[in-house]
């Protein structure tokens, strides 16, 4: 099984797949604040809403990063 990462904000666990990653950099043009691929952990949910969150994780080409809802 791919490697993945998990991260929390409230109810939406966002999937983090690297091996899938094209570094389109969406992500990180979408929420610079979430995505800082030079920091740890460099998924940082705590700083967006979990709409926000979605709205740029469907923007991954890739499926690098998904998410699911409990
Ligand atoms: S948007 Fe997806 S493919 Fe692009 S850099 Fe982010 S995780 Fe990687």
């Amino acid at each position: 099984m791919a490697k993945t990462k998990e991260y929390q904000l409230d109810d939406v666990t966002v999937v983090w797949e690297p091996s899938l990653c094209i570094h389109s950099k969406k992500c990180v043009h979408g929420l610079p604040k979430v995505f800082k691929p030079t920091e740890k952990p460099w998924v940082q949910t705590e700083n967006t809403t979990t709409e926000a969150l979605k709205e740029t994780i469907d923007t991954c080409p890739s499926g690098a990063l998904r998410y699911y809802v409990k």
